[in-house]
């Protein structure tokens, strides 16, 4: 790809009306644009960001044993009404009527959809459990939609839901998900810490949210530093080592504020290793048990009695991970992006100076390109007249990675090579195709 034919537009200075980087940047950069309040399109490089998260999100899922499934994004009343929660939900459901005059709704979730799913065909607790989950669009009417794709109104969220005979599987189910969690943010390259939360209007008594440390989270978090050594490298899919990997982070306080109880806190948590400050919540897994299968009525047979299924719900937000992730890889001081290399949108910047007569170094970047994407590593050639500076300034704030560098001096089989934020090393072409897919696949 050639950056001049690349929708990348550009913007010459910071807008004024974001607040915080990542809203900053993602505008500065060409990542999304504003269709109306609270609602985005996404532009190329914004887009291929937030699919190559995806894509990780759902390899995590599959590899618990997930099954990938596709719900709607208009539902109908009905089932609302079933749960109780048509009413409950008030404004942040956007509500619409069809053309019989239907009350449909655009889904801010989907535990009732679900659920609808499930008691129409799973009538045996030999069939349990069941795991599914979507990745789909939501639509919230939030009242203070800010921050960009932070906080909007219509986000893509992956949300898992799980069905267990009884509560003990059913904790089963809900500690697979704090695992594929741990994995899912550590292949993010972010540190994503499980805090004790609210269940808030999904209801239940047990709930995690997944928490990255950000000054410009909107989540108030207490906790016990300690929480941040734990290592949760390696765990089988079986009960116990996955109950063991709970407690050792439950073994430190740590919650979000409508948990806060200051003299818990205090007593618990030594002064030295107490911390207050803000997250960004990137994930939240519930457990609540029959909360909506017993008033939709979803039942199993379980030795010639009915049971009520015992359900959670897991939700990962896709799209708010964007900015999650530029808020805490963002580096103020030399003012540069760096893309973790699992969701860049680009591997490697190659950097040519081009002079109007001469296409030598154009040339030769394109040799480059064809054998990197042979090697699978994705590539995009600045072939626009700016001079050397100020394309790599650019590239440091797009924040791809590497930069391969084709200046006055390149001769020979040497390149000038970098990751963004290091030393220029002069190594050949299969030194750099080397490296990349080193940290490819770290
Ligand atoms: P918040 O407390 O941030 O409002 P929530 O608790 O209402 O979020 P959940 O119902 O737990 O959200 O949704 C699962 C995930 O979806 C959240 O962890 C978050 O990452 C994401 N999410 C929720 N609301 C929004 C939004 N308005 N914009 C972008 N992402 C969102
Ligand atoms: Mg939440």
């Amino acid at each position: 790809m050639y950056f001049s034919k690349s929708f990348v537009p550009i913007l010459k200075n910071n807008p004024t009306e974001a607040k915080i980087k990542s809203h900053q940047l993602m505008l500065r950069v060409g990542m999304i644009k504003q269709s109306s309040a609270g609602i985005y399109s996404w532009l190329p490089l914004g887009f291929k960001v937030m699919k190559k998260i995806e894509q990780i999100v759902r390899e995590e899922q599959n590899r618990i044993g997930v099954q990938e499934i596709l719900m709607p994004t208009i539902q109908s009343s009905e089932i609302w009404k079933e749960s109780g929660r048509y009413d409950d939900y008030g404004e942040e459901m956007l509500r619409i009527k069809d053309r019989q005059n239907r009350e449909m709704l655009y889904g801010p979730t989907n535990e009732e959809l679900v659920t609808e799913i499930f008691r129409s065909s799973i009538k045996s607790y030999k069939s349990l459990p069941q795991l599914l989950y979507h990745i789909q669009w939501k639509f919230r009417d939030e009242l203070r939609p800010r921050f960009g794709i932070m906080r909007c109104r219509e986000f893509y969220m992956k949300d898992a839901y799980s069905f267990d005979l009884n509560d003990d599987e059913a904790l089963f189910s809900y500690n697979k998900f704090f695992l594929s969690y741990l994995r899912t943010f550590k292949r993010l390259n972010l540190s994503a810490i499980p805090m004790a939360a609210d269940t808030g209007p999904i209801g239940g008594n047990l709930s995690h949210e997944f928490i990255i440390l950000a000054d410009t989270g909107e989540s108030k978090i207490y906790t016990d530093k300690r929480i941040f050594e734990v290592n949760s490298a390696s765990t089988l899919l079986e009960k116990n080592s996955l109950t063991n990997l709970r407690l050792q982070y439950e073994k430190f306080y740590s919650v979000t504020d409508e948990k806060f109880d200051k003299k818990e806190f205090e007593k618990v948590v030594p002064e030295d290793f107490r911390v207050n400050t803000k997250g960004i919540e990137v994930g939240h897994i519930f457990y609540f048990g029959d909360k909506y299968s017993k008033p939709m009525n979803t039942t199993v047979d379980f030795n010639g009695k009915k049971v009520f299924v015992k359900m959670g719900s897991y939700g990962i937000g896709v799209s708010r991970l964007v900015g999650a992730i530029i808020e805490a890889k963002y580096n103020d001081k030399d003012e540069i992006m760096k893309w973790p290399i699992s969701v860049a949108p680009y591997h490697c910047a190659i950097i040519p100076m081009i002079n109007k007569n001469d296409t030598t170094n154009l040339e030769k970047s394109n040799k480059i390109f064809e054998f990197l994407k042979f090697k699978n590593i994705d590539a995009i050639i600045d072939d626009t007249e700016e001079n050397i500076s100020a394309k790599i300034r650019k590239f440091n704030l797009i924040g791809i990675p590497y930069q391969l560098i084709l200046g006055k001096k390149t001769e020979g089989d040497l390149f000038e090579f970098k990751e963004i934020n290091g030393e220029t090393q002069k190594i050949s072409i299969d030194e750099v195709a080397s490296q990349i897919l080193k940290a490819k696949s770290n």
